[in-house]
């Protein structure tokens, strides 16, 4: 293993560390990224996407195409983010958030988990991998976003649009987010469950509620409602997934007056759902259990606000067990990796309509957390983790 890798990780990260980058502001971020790319010979291309309704977005797509490639050569795609989340109070901080500040082998700053650290290991192993002569027999690429901790309009998905158009097709992704549990290597993502939004309003009719022949209330309808969707269970899970979930995250009324029948009633909710569903089966259930309650003269009106996000699933195959089996080799484990599908949504969401994808990365304490934090050690392991990866990806 080469001697170097923790300190070209190291130095990387800590010139990252120290941008400011908070959704979507650059703050040099990407230009430490292009610059380390551009040496090892990569041709980098910035991408700026604006519209859709959300502030525009700086991103990077960075590709290597090996001089022994031929059309039977594989590409590989890093997909990656260099925006973090702000810093809340920074007095509670113990070093400042973007010091970069190192001690006893821990690294300190916002981004040191979430995700700069998994962007600088890459990079890092793709320095070592060039060096080697390793990178010849494939094509490699990173899109990395400014814009995966807040909106997410202009950013991975709009890279992959684009990569398609310019005739990119990519053979299996890693995305670098932490998904490790108790150590480093023990845990990747396969998949991740979607999210659906949901807002139901019932309209009613307003009036003195001394008089209620005169009016029409939509409380009663609407709490039928809630009852009806968060009563009936989703489904029971699967073999990859937990059960869905229905929350409901609020119910309005708005009426503070004692003497009067409110005009009408809000609710919102949101599944976290598995791979039995979608927006529109998710979107039909919804209706279906609406259409059973009697609504008493009141008008209803239900609509998914949001575009949510679909569920992926990738069950492990051959680029999956390679990982699987690099990863063991690293940390010396016998037994199988946890392969997950837990969490939130992540930009590998967007990725899986273009090619297999699996998250590997840290273990995700402190992120977005005050004092976040990674120790070197584990940026190493990583680095090596990639680097171990793509080697034998190429040789295979
Ligand atoms: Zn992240």
């Amino acid at each position: 293993m080469p001697q170097n890798i923790e300190k070209i990780a190291t130095d990387l990260l800590v010139d990252l560390i120290k941008c400011p980058s908070i959704t979507p502001i650059e703050a040099g971020s990407l230009d430490v990224v292009e610059e380390f790319l551009s040496d090892i010979g990569f041709t980098c291309t910035r991408l700026k996407f604006e519209g859709d309704g959300s502030y525009p977005v700086d991103n990077l797509f960075a590709t290597r195409r090996g001089k022994n490639c031929d059309t039977t050569s594989k590409h590989f795609l890093f997909g990656g983010h260099v925006d973090v989340v702000p810093i809340g109070d920074e007095a509670s901080w113990t070093h400042p958030p973007f010091s970069a500040h190192i001690e006893d082998g821990v690294l300190w700053g916002r981004g040191a988990t979430d995700m700069k650290s998994g962007v600088a290991a890459f990079c890092a192993a793709m320095r070592v991998l060039v060096e080697n002569n390793d990178a010849e027999n494939g094509i490699i690429s990173l899109a990395i976003t400014m814009d995966e901790e807040a909106d997410a309009i202009n950013g991975t998905e709009k890279i992959l649009k684009w990569a398609k158009e310019q005739g990119y097709k990519f053979d299996f992704s890693i995305v670098g987010e932490p998904s490790s549990n108790k150590k480093i290597g023990d845990r990747i993502k396969i998949g991740r469950r979607g999210s659906f939004d949901g807002i139901i309003k019932v309209i009613g009719k307003q009036g003195h509620i001394a008089y209620p022949e005169k009016c029409k209330n939509p409380i009663p309808v609407l709490a039928e409602i809630a009852t009806a969707i968060s009563s009936n269970p989703l489904d029971e899970g699967d073999e990859h997934f937990q059960p869905s979930s229905l929350q409901i995250s609020s119910f309005d009324v708005g009426n503070k007056a004692t003497n009067v029948i409110p005009e009408q009633a809000i609710l919102r909710f949101n599944v976290r759902h598995n791979d039995l569903w979608n927006q529109g089966t998710l979107f039909d259930w919804t209706q279906n259990l609406i259409d059973k309650i009697d609504a008493k003269g009141c008008e209803i009106v239900f609509e998914s606000p949001t575009r949510g996000a679909n569920c992926f699933i990738f069950p492990p195959a051959k680029d999956v067990e390679l990982l699987d089996e690099i990863i063991r080799n690293q940390i010396g484990s016998n037994s199988k990796l946890d392969y997950s599908t837990t969490g939130g949504t992540s930009d590998a969401r967007f990725i899986a309509s273009y090619c297999p994808v699996v998250e590997c990365g840290l273990v995700g304490d402190h992120m977005h957390a005050v004092d976040e934090r990674v120790p070197l050690s584990q940026l190493t392991k990583l680095s090596e983790i990639y680097l171990n990866f793509i080697t034998r990806y190429f040789s295979d």
